[in-house]
């Protein structure tokens, strides 16, 4: 018998109706672990990574799947949202367009439809193909319990270590924030990986510039899958910061990122891949300007 096989027959699951309840459930067991669209939890389950001796079931929870706009101007999207539910959403397109292109990308149809953006972020994957953007996007991650209510935690705070999140035992993710888009603003997403569809990332750049007046005001350049966490490119920023576009950055890519060999790519291949779809989007912004 498969191991998700015999999970049905024995493993209990526990199935809130409401957020306050799920929440509450949290808080009294928290060996039970979250399961969203369970496209991550699935294969670990299978492969013997995970062994949990119960689940609290996610899914049924529809206000954790709003997206809306938020007072500051911004969009609230909620984790339980799907890639497809993203790729559908106007609201999303108008603040955060690059997101839905990063959604596109992962996996095929039936991961868009039941893969959740906030399982993406818990499983903290350094090859997770939304974390990138949502740094460069400086998104802001809403967590709560039943305990002390909700708080934020900036992208930039939440991936600790390897697979190791800001997230405490008894919180869920409950929803992601993405400030107001500006008009100055250049975004961009480029995933690296053996195919174009259907494959682990080699490389993932997440980025986001801000020109006024020929000069970078703001920049955030971020990697994924060249470092045990996706990561910010503080080198590369500092370099772009107040000047105008030096298309020769990325030669400060080096100093930032951390590549490995591993079973899909060299650290060699992917650092020089990083430097160059670096290059590519600065220039691309200096024709998109000229
Ligand atoms: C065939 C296949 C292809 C894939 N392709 C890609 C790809 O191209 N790019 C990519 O980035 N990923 C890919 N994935 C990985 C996966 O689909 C995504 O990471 C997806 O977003 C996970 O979401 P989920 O809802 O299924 O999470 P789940 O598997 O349900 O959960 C993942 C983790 O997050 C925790 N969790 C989930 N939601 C919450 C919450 N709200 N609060 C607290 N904890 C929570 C769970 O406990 C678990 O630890 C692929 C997976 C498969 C099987």
């Amino acid at each position: 018998m498969s191991r998700t096989a015999q999970l049905k027959s024995t493993a209990a699951v526990l199935e809130p109706r409401t957020l306050n309840e799920a929440l509450e459930m949290r808080a009294r067991a928290p060996d039970a672990m979250p399961l969203a669209g369970g496209t991550d939890v699935m294969v670990s389950l299978e492969a013997g990574v995970i062994d949990p001796p119960r689940f609290l079931n996610l899914w049924r929870l529809d206000a954790l799947r709003k997206i809306e706009d938020t007072p500051a101007g911004g969009v609230r999207i909620g984790a339980l949202c799907t890639y497809t539910s993203l790729g559908r959403s106007d609201l999303v397109l108008r603040h955060a367009s690059v997101l839905i292109e990063a959604a596109r990308t992962v996996g095929a149809t039936q991961i868009q439809n039941r893969g959740t953006l906030g399982g993406n972020i818990v499983n903290a994957s350094p090859a997770g193909d939304t974390l990138p953007v949502l740094l460069a996007l400086d998104a802001v991650f809403e967590l709560s319990s039943a305990e002390r209510g909700a708080r934020l935690v900036a992208a930039a705070d939440f991936f600790l270590g390897y697979r190791q999140t800001a997230l405490l035992p008894d919180e869920l993710l409950i929803a992601i924030h993405l400030p107001a888009r500006n008009a100055d603003d250049h975004t961009h997403y480029r995933k690296v990986g053996t195919r174009l569809a259907q494959a682990i990332s080699k490389v993932v750049l997440g980025a986001r510039l801000r020109v006024v007046d020929g000069q970078v005001v703001e920049a955030r350049i971020a990697w994924g899958s060249v470092g045990p966490v996706p990561m910010r490119s503080p080198s590369v920023e500092a370099a772009l910061l107040g000047v105008p576009i030096d298309v020769d950055a990325e030669a400060k890519v080096a100093q930032d990122i951390r590549p490995i060999d591993d079973i899909r790519s060299t650290a060699d291949y992917r650092q020089r891949v990083a430097e160059n779809v670096l290059r590519s989007f600065l220039r691309s912004v200096v024709q998109t300007r000229s």
